[in-house]
């Protein structure tokens, strides 16, 4: 957990589902790869796209053979939101936060929602550069993202 705070993963982490995910689950292959920090999401083995959510058909060539690919750890600020107001009592220590929606740099055409790691109060510009910065927990990982 390299320069992450508590307080940086409290607000975005995932309960409880991600330690539900078996090996035998569609995503498992994601969450895996957060634990050896490497984001993987789907490719189709037909026409090479990728796809994130995890489906079992390719949105692209409806092909079945999908299988998963290292994708760089680099994007963009394609929006994001500030959150000033709790949305339970127990956020209230986490405001204001920042939610990012992130345009990959080798898939382009995928979305990531993440969490903005370091201060919260910074101004943001559409198109600034982020680095994925991995947070490892008891039960799985996650990926955030800190201003490049
Ligand atoms: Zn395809």
């Amino acid at each position: 957990m390299t320069g992450v705070t508590a307080r940086d993963v409290g607000r975005f982490r995932p309960e409880p589902w991600p330690e539900q995910i078996t090996e035998d689950h569609l995503e498992f292959p994601h969450w895996d790869g957060l634990r050896s920090e490497r984001l993987l999401l789907q490719r189709c083995a037909g026409c090479r796209a990728v796809q994130w959510g995890p489906e079992y058909i390719c949105h692209r060539c409806h092909s079945f053979d999908l299988g998963y690919d290292e994708v760089s750890l680099t994007g963009t600020v394609y929006s994001w939101q500030r959150t000033w107001h709790a949305g339970t009592p127990a956020d209230a220590e986490h405001l204001p936060y920042v939610t990012l929606v992130v345009q990959l740099t080798t898939a382009p055409r995928i979305l990531l929602v993440g969490g903005l790691v370091g201060d919260q109060r910074e101004p943001i510009a559409i198109g600034a550069a982020l680095e994925g910065e991995f947070v490892h927990l008891d039960a799985y990982s996650l990926l955030l993202w800190r201003r490049a």
